[in-house]
């Protein structure tokens, strides 16, 4: 099987490694769902063999890029937090609303009370308007469940979806994404529970190529976000971190200090922090949806940069503080709130979210021998993709070297 998408007026980002590479005029030649060769149109290779099997899509006047990927999601959820919405914009805290029985535990009440069946019904149209904005890689995360059967529940309906495709997903354990009610005054039970009986049992069945932690005051504390993470990583899973989101607790130290594949949110990182994640492989993941949602300062993305760090961006999807599909948004957020470039945003939504998920082996780039998943955008400069912000320019999708979707 052959797809040739031939004359792109931009071909973005080819190269493997070091800033986002524009080449102009350019083809792209995928067989059996692996990119094959990305050049010159000029040059591209004659194409010999007598195939019935050749899809050719003419990108002139079109930029084809690597499709986006969304390394940090939380879509796999029941329940509409929109009255939250509402009382926010009044000015209640987020203190108040979790008086009035707000916040992420009025949303594990519903996903406990949703069945599998409806869980994969619920997040089905989410996933597919990610789709449709270019995403051909999508992280999920449980954590609304918060017992062993609701989060094992949560991964099981991941797995599946992720078997009809034609999104490829990447589940991620986030037990530790509050301490549930009924463990409220013993915390130690709960961590037991996830270090003795959830993280043993999703290793043994492969639910999770991650686990992740909320790290917060309030929270999981540095020590028992440590404890967690050391047990995961004992069992053979890779680690994320949710880091410094409200305050600067050392979440991206601990992040570096554990090898984690990457430390997200980051909105309070302290200068040691940076400092940790520039010394260690660690990517930092900006979610500026986030800081948007919430009318709170952005992520320090420049100095990052400057200092370093690998940095990638996704949507953090999830009902209560930032219910978008639109990453390519997210990228015109990060252009025009924390002062990141076209290419950069084109790398931290591809190369370096790959990177995120420990998948840079066969994702981000539309390096040859890397597979085959692009989009087609209908502008003639990927810069426009970001400055003409809000719609969706993405007019064809390619997962491992197929059409999915054309617009
Ligand atoms: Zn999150």
């Amino acid at each position: 099987m052959l797809t040739i998408l031939h004359h792109a007026a931009q071909l973005v980002g080819i190269a493997a490694a070091g800033e986002c590479s524009v080449l102009a005029n350019g083809s792209l030649l995928i067989r059996n769902g692996i990119i094959e060769w990305a050049g010159p149109a000029a040059e591209m290779p004659p194409i010999t063999e007598d195939e019935r099997d050749i899809t050719w899509i003419d990108a002139q006047g079109k930029v084809v890029l690597p499709g986006f990927i969304d390394s940090h999601t939380h879509l796999l959820f029941a329940g509409s937090r929109v009255d939250e919405f509402e009382q926010r914009l009044r000015g209640m805290s987020y203190a108040e609303i979790m008086a009035r029985g707000g916040g992420i535990l009025r949303t594990v009440e519903r996903v406990r009370r949703a069945s599998k069946e409806e869980l994969k019904a619920l997040a089905r149209p989410r996933l597919q308007r990610m789709l449709q904005f270019g995403v051909t890689t999508i992280e999920v995360k449980s954590g609304y469940g918060l017992t062993p059967a609701d989060e094992i529940k949560c991964l099981e309906a991941i797995a599946e979806l992720n078997a009809e495709g034609p999104w490829e997903l990447v589940p991620t354990f986030l037990g530790a994404h509050a301490v549930p009610p009924e463990y409220r005054s013993n915390r130690e039970g709960y961590i037991r529970s996830l270090c003795e009986t959830m993280l043993p049992e999703i290793a043994r069945r492969g639910l999770a190529d991650f686990c992740d932690v909320f790290c917060e005051k309030d929270v999981f504390s540095i020590d028992e976000s440590r404890r967690i993470l050391k047990r995961a990583r004992d069992l053979g899973l890779r680690l994320k971190l949710h880091a410094d989101e409200l305050s600067p607790l050392g979440g991206a130290e601990l992040a570096a200090e554990m090898e984690a594949t990457s430390a997200d949110h980051l909105l309070c990182i302290s200068d040691q922090g940076i400092d940790a994640l520039a010394a260690s492989g660690t990517v930092a993941t900006l979610l500026p949806g986030t800081a948007f949602f919430l009318g709170r300062a952005y992520a320090p993305a420049r100095r990052l940069i400057e200092r370093g760090v690998t940095v990638a961006l996704a949507s953090d999807c999830n009902p209560g503080t930032c219910m978008t599909e639109n990453l390519p948004l997210i990228g015109s957020m990060a252009c025009m709130q924390m002062g990141m470039s076209p290419g950069e945003v084109v790398t931290a939504l591809t190369r370096h979210a790959a990177a995120a998920l420990a998948r840079s082996d066969r994702l981000g780039s539309l390096a040859p021998g890397k597979q085959g998943d692009g989009i087609v955008c209908n502008v003639p400069d990927y810069r426009e993709i970001f400055y003409h912000f809000g719609i969706n320019h993405v007019e064809c999708i390619l997962k491992r070297g197929r059409v999915v979707h054309t617009s």
